[in-house]
């Protein structure tokens, strides 16, 4: 038996920082010195190779220009390793994860997104447990081909698939939950995978690698109150061509009449609205209640269980390969990469 190439990719973020000695800000060290830093990677039973953002980022300042990046890293080395590993800022990783996930079609190999909250040079790091268990997840094979097949985020003993998570901690090191999907798999003891939640990846598929995103979208948080100066001016955007509606509960909106209209025109003029529900758990069910039965009516999207990150990936996606406008509904309402129920 072969041992798995693992590729890890270092875009940046709190895992490869260290302290300035001077002025004590976090700063991005060479991370090619990784081995060196946490010398029990070599004790795994893979080889590793890294590489490198030239200038590793914060992930705040993450872009759908680095999502083509780290795509085409590994379109570049697909073949070449069973397994990739990306080491990113948790901040935006959810968004991250949930990009990928849609750009790298027919993936049969996982990519694990994995962070810290502690810098690895910090004596209570969570770096080295996330880093490495990462690479255990990738490293993970079954009658010689991977067993996840998919792309996940890997944090705090969880493996969950990356499209349904979301950062909900800014200072615990258990910082993201999937509140609508199973976990894939956790760390204990044992790596314990629970395979019946697993993608299914087509093996006999190629790897299609999909760059282009239409950023052209927006994200409209409803509240108690709104205006209808800020919802028209939104709505009116010339540019926009998708705008995710964050509801209420089970996709619920105010039903008054300017409310309803300013909807109704934007839709007719072209513009995909799709419901996303601000609780983190749970789905949109329009119809169940009067206040979403005429977002129904008038053609808006449902975004069902989906996450607002996996929902804005999913807008820039489909935009970005340009699925016709009478085929947008129904491909957004279909799980093209497990990210709805
Ligand atoms: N601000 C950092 C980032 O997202 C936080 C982190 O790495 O967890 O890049």
């Amino acid at each position: 038996m072969q041992k798995p190439n693992i590729l890890l990719i270092y875009t940046g973020g709190t895992i490869g920082m260290i302290k300035d000695a001077d002025t004590g800000a976090l700063r991005t060290f060479d991370f090619d010195s990784i081995l060196t830093r946490i010398p029990e990677i070599r004790l795994l039973d893979c080889n590793i190779e890294t590489i490198s953002f030239e200038s590793p980022i914060d992930s705040s300042n993450m872009n759908p220009t680095y999502w083509a990046d780290i795509a085409q890293i590994i379109e570049v080395n697909y073949q070449a390793f069973d397994g990739f590993v990306v080491l990113h800022g948790s901040d935006t990783m959810s968004y991250s994860a949930s990009a990928l996930s849609f750009m790298l079609e027919n993936l049969a190999k996982p990519v694990i997104f994995t962070g810290s909250q502690l810098p690895i040079g910090d004596l209570r790091t969570d770096a080295k447990e996330n880093l490495i268990t990462s690479i255990q997840m990738a490293s993970l094979q079954k009658d010689g081909l991977p067993v996840i097949r998919e792309v996940g985020l890997y944090f705090e003993y969880k493996l969950y698939r990356g499209n349904r998570t979301t950062k909900i901690n800014a200072e615990h090191f258990e910082a993201f939950e999937s509140f609508n999907y199973p976990n894939l798999a956790e760390s204990g003891v044992h790596l314990n995978v629970n395979k019946e939640y697993l993608w299914r990846a087509e093996l006999t598929h190629q790897l299609v690698v999909r760059k282009t995103m239409n950023t052209n979208i927006g994200i409209l948080k409803l509240f108690p109150g709104i205006s209808k100066s800020l919802v028209k001016t939104i709505l009116g955007c010339k540019t926009l061509k998708g705008v995710i509606l964050e509801t209420y509960g089970s996709g619920n909106a105010t039903n008054e009449k300017w409310f309803i209209e300013l909807l109704q025109n934007a839709i007719s003029r072209g513009l995909h609205v799709v419901n996303v529900s601000q609780c983190a758990g749970g789905s949109v069910n329009m119809g169940q209640y009067e206040t979403s039965s005429k977002l129904k009516a008038i053609g808006v999207i449902s975004g069902k269980d989906i996450t607002t990150e996996a929902a804005a990936a999913k807008l820039m996606y489909l935009l970005g390969v340009k699925i016709a406008h009478s085929e947008f509904k129904k491909t957004f309402e279909t799980c093209l990469r497990g990210e709805m129920t």
